[in-house]
C-alpha cells in the first residue's frame, strides 16, 4: 500500500458542526481525489461560515467527495460535492495561470467552492423554508450566493470575483451555443459571469470600476448594478430575518 493510499483511508469520518449541518468525507481513493480533499479540508471553517450566515432549522448533510454533483438532493436533505469537481476546477484555473491575477489557481479553486456552497445551500434552503421564487431558480441562487459571500465575508467580493472567472472559463470552452444550452434551467456561463460581476461592482463601485466593460452601455449598466446590488442586498437582509432559525 502506497503512503498516500494508506493515508487516504485515514480520512473518512463525519463531523457535527454547530448548525444542524453535517459534513462527511468520502474516503479518497487516488492521489487527485486527495489532494481535493485537502483543499475542501484547508477551508472548512469558511465552509462552515457559508451556512452559518444564513441558518436553517432543517438537518442537512453536506457529502464531500459524493460520485455526482455538485448538487442538492431535496429527498436526501444531501449537499454533494464530488472530489473530480474540485479537481476540475482546479485544473481550469491552473491551465488558465490564474495566478497572474494574483490568486493562485489553489486559492481560486477554494474561493469556486464557496460559492458553489452557497448556489447549493441556497436551493436547501428554498426547499427547506418553501421560500417563493417566481423566476428561474438557478439564476436566484447564484444571487444568493454572490450577496452571502459579500455580507458574511471579509473580502467576499474577492471571492466572488474568482467564481465569476470560473463562469468566464467555462464560457471560453464553448465553441458553439445549441439548443440545449437555451433550454438549460441554468443560464449561460456568460451570463452567470455578467450577474456576478454585476454584484461585485454594485457592491463597491469605485473600487470594480474596471470590471465593466468599455462600451457605450456602460454606464446604463453602472446605474443598473448599483439598483440591482441595493434591491438584492435588501433581499438578503429580509430573507435572513423573514425565515429566522430559532
Ligand atoms: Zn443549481
Amino acid at each position: 500500500m502506497t503512503k498516500w493510499l494508506a493515508m487516504a483511508l485515514l480520512l473518512s469520518f463525519s463531523c457535527q458542526s454547530p448548525a444542524a449541518v453535517v459534513s462527511q468525507f468520502i474516503t479518497a481513493e487516488t492521489r487527485q481525489e486527495l489532494r481535493a480533499y485537502r483543499l475542501i479540508k484547508a477551508i472548512e471553517p469558511q465552509l462552515q461560515q457559508v451556512y452559518l450566515a444564513l441558518p436553517m432549522q432543517h438537518k442537512l448533510t453536506l457529502v464531500y467527495g459524493a460520485q455526482d454533483g455538485p448538487l442538492f438532493d431535496p429527498e436526501l436533505m444531501q449537499i454533494q460535492i464530488p472530489y473530480h469537481f474540485v479537481t476540475e476546477v482546479l485544473n481550469r484555473f491552473t491551465k488558465d495561470e490564474y495566478q497572474q491575477t494574483g490568486v493562485t489557481p489553489k486559492q481560486a479553486t477554494q474561493d469556486a467552492l464557496l460559492h458553489t456552497l452557497g448556489h447549493e445551500y441556497g436551493h436547501a434552503y428554498i426547499y427547506a423554508n418553501q421560500v417563493i421564487v417566481l423566476g428561474r431558480e438557478e439564476d436566484a441562487v447564484d444571487t444568493l450566493a454572490t450577496l452571502l459571500l459579500i455580507h458574511a465575508f471579509k473580502d467576499g467580493a474577492e471571492i466572488a470575483l474568482s467564481a465569476a472567472d470560473l463562469f468566464a472559463l467555462e464560457d471560453e470552452d464553448i465553441d458553439e451555443l445549441v439548443e440545449g444550452d437555451f433550454s438549460d434551467e441554468h443560464s449561460l456561463d456568460a451570463q452567470r459571469y455578467h450577474a456576478t460581476v454585476c454584484l461585485i461592482y454594485g457592491s463597491d463601485p469605485d473600487k470594480y470600476a474596471a470590471l465593466l466593460s468599455t462600451s457605450a452601455q456602460k454606464e446604463d449598466r453602472a446605474a443598473m448594478c448599483e439598483q440591482e446590488y441595493a434591491r438584492q442586498s435588501d433581499n438578503w437582509e429580509r430573507l435572513k430575518s423573514r425565515y429566522l432559525a430559532k
